[in-house]
């Protein structure tokens, strides 16, 4: 048996999660679909990577100071992975995000530590968005820095230098696709630039929910948004500087009904409990191996717990009341 080495500190756990192939996916596709365990992160979700290299590029910078304090706007994951980041470090950590999210993410960073400030849900252009607030605290408190996950591109160099290495030595380098969707587009324009560096021949798909103008600009050059998705923490309506000259090959438009039906279904076949954003990207999946073809091999990510979500996605009222199926045993 070899079991995992001792690691010196908690930040050491951040990464190097497991690749776990799909069945179900899988046989769908008639292909081999893998997926990156990102919920095995110590805050359960893909965005330690982002706060863990953010915070350090901070301190390399000399911007963040022994005792200082980092905020961010976030609907959530990376406010976890901050706050965690943060108590390790030594620093506080204040984290804004808009009421409209999951109570699960608001009593978890609360618990975790960190200040939470709730602002009601607004457009980007509002200057109260949650992003602009956050800024506004960083920049009106001393020794604060701003951590700007969006643009920001500390993110993505978080998946260049791990999520991508990491996949390309789990997959022995035999690999021909890789999808997920994009929030901040941190894991997608990262993880995408790191594979292709490896081997450019890999085709990076990107996974669009229905409500983000992303699929529409890389189909057809437009930035354009047409219906709407309940999944936290993806759908993106603008090109984030981490999103700058993602290597994009092929995009997908993926319902919430199409990610739910894989959510469901890995849960009951494979025991794998999983946030929606997970089941769009499993979906982009299949999609994707079956466009590059029979025995592809393809990698997406598993991006967060559905422990996350027991008020909403694993709760039948929360489910009927947004138009969506629910699971058959809860009903
Ligand atoms: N899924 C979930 C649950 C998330 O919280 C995020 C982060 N916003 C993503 C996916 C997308 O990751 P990224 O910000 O790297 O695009």
């Amino acid at each position: 048996m070899t079991a995992p080495a001792i690691v010196s500190d908690s930040l050491s756990l951040i990464g190097n999660t497991p690749l776990v192939r799909l069945a179900g996916p899988s046989e769908a596709a008639g292909a081999e679909i893998y997926g990156k365990c990102e919920f095995a992160n110590p805050g359960a979700s893909v965005k330690d990577r982002a706060a863990l290299w953010i915070v350090r590029d901070a301190e390399e910078r000399g911007a963040l100071k022994p005792g200082g304090t980092i905020v961010e706007g976030t609907a959530g994951n990376t406010g976890i992975g901050l706050a965690l980041v943060a108590n390790a470090l030594g620093y506080k950590s204040v984290i804004v995000m808009p009421e409209t999210q999951s109570r699960e993410k608001m009593d978890t960073l609360r618990a975790l530590r960190a200040e939470l400030v709730l602002v009601p849900a607004a457009p980007f252009s509002n200057p109260n968005h949650f992003v602009h607030t956050s800024r506004r605290i960083a920049e009106e408190t001393d020794g604060a820095i701003w951590a700007n996950q969006f643009d920001n591109i500390a993110n993505r160099r978080a998946h260049i230098e791990s999520t991508a290495p990491e996949i390309w030595a789990q997959m022995d380098g035999r690999i021909d696709g890789f999808i997920c969707a994009a929030g901040t587009g941190g894991t997608i324009a990262g993880t995408g630039m790191g594979l292709k560096a490896f081997d450019e021949a890999i085709t990076v798909g990107l996974a669009d929910p229905h409500g983000a103008a992303l699929y529409n600009y890389y189909a057809h050059g437009e930035l354009k948004a047409e219906g709407s998705s309940v999944a936290e923490g993806i759908g993106q309506g603008r090109i984030t500087a981490n999103l700058e000259g993602a290597p994009i090959d092929a995009q997908f438009r993926i319902s919430d009904e199409e990610g739910l039906y894989w959510v469901e279904r890995l849960l009951a076949e494979e025991g794998l409990c999983l946030g929606l954003s997970s089941g769009i990207n499993v979906a982009g999946a299949v999609a994707l191996a079956k466009q590059i073809g029979p025995g592809a091999r393809v990698a997406t990510i598993l991006c967060d717990t559905g422990f996350r979500y027991l008020s909403s996605l694993y709760n039948p009222e929360w489910l009927r009341a947004k138009g969506l199926p629910v699971f058959p045993w809860l009903e």
